[in-house]
């Protein structure tokens, strides 16, 4: 089991996932967001480049609204290896509070990515509802495992990882257990410190698990994350500044940030191959 409260677990290759897009940052916010599948495919392949070993999509429609549409995802995906990139592909099922169907939301599942999310609760998000169902739920993880997708476990308060683990007991979720802890949402568990620690600590002995911070938390949260034994996600959805003030100018500026101080930690990054390696994933053909 990853002890959070051992000293930084030198040489442990870090995945690092770069959120690209999200379902709610707008270019007015910061023109350097990609919403095109164009846009998406390249900030992918330069967030590689980068240093992520993941990459987590949303889809957008012609007026940037968030959809769920399997053919932007799998052109997307397309357009990525159409430049020989090898990053793990993570598809996002999460949709738009109030804007898609659960239906809706299951459908990229259907296109066998290599990692879709899965929220494992609901609750407040900023000013609206995040409604996960627990009938949903049961769907999507039948869903996830019938198409050979690798769950990412998105828990946004400690109920959501409890509900996680019930999941895994009920042999739901299959291991390697992928945990995404996203702190800082309004609505879930503050970015601080103390909450990673107590989430990490309530999983399972082999579980993976990674962390972000939203906003101004996304920085303080990696780097918490790096030296817990951890990896992080980084990137636009999460977080539209480099620093307070200053917008960031793309996913990969976040991922090479991260990059360069998980060297200083002496954790090395890990590749896409390693990545799968390490979630159980199947390598690429
Ligand atoms: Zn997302």
């Amino acid at each position: 089991m990853l002890d959070p409260l051992d000293p930084p677990s030198l040489g442990q290759p870090l995945i690092i996932s770069a959120a690209l897009t999200g379902s709610r940052p707008t270019k007015a916010q910061n023109p350097n967001l990609p919403v095109t599948e164009e846009e998406i495919a390249a900030a992918a392949v330069e967030a590689a480049a980068a240093g992520a070993a993941i990459v987590h999509l949303h889809m957008r429609d012609d007026q940037e609204k968030v959809t769920c549409d399997p053919n932007r995802y799998a052109k997307t995906r397309d357009l990525i290896r159409a430049e020989g990139c090898d990053v793990v592909i993570n598809m996002s099922t999460g949709g738009g509070a109030g804007q898609t169907t659960d239906e809706q939301r299951a459908e990229p599942v259907t296109l066998s990515p290599e990692i879709a999310s899965f929220d494992c609760g609901s609750l407040n998000f900023g000013a609206g509802v995040f409604v996960n169902a627990p009938g949903f739920l049961s769907k999507l993880a039948a869903s996830m495992i019938e198409f050979g997708v690798r769950p990412e476990i998105e828990c946004f308060e400690p109920g959501h990882v409890a509900n996680g683990l019930r999941f895994i007991h009920d042999n739901a979720i299959e291991p390697p257990y992928w945990f995404q802890m996203v702190l800082g949402v309004r609505g879930g568990s503050p970015g601080t410190i103390q909450q990673l620690i107590h989430m990490v600590q309530m999983l399972p002995p082999g579980a993976l698990w990674s962390a972000c911070g939203i906003g101004r938390a996304q920085l303080p949260i990696g780097v918490a994350a790096m030296t817990m034994g951890g990896h992080v996600r980084t990137g636009l959805e999460d977080n539209l500044y480099y620093h307070k003030g200053e917008l960031a100018t793309s996913n990969a500026q976040l991922v090479a940030r991260l990059a360069r101080i998980a060297g200083e930690l002496g954790r090395p990054v890990a590749t896409p191959g390693q990545a799968r390696e390490m979630l159980g994933i199947p390598a690429l053909v």
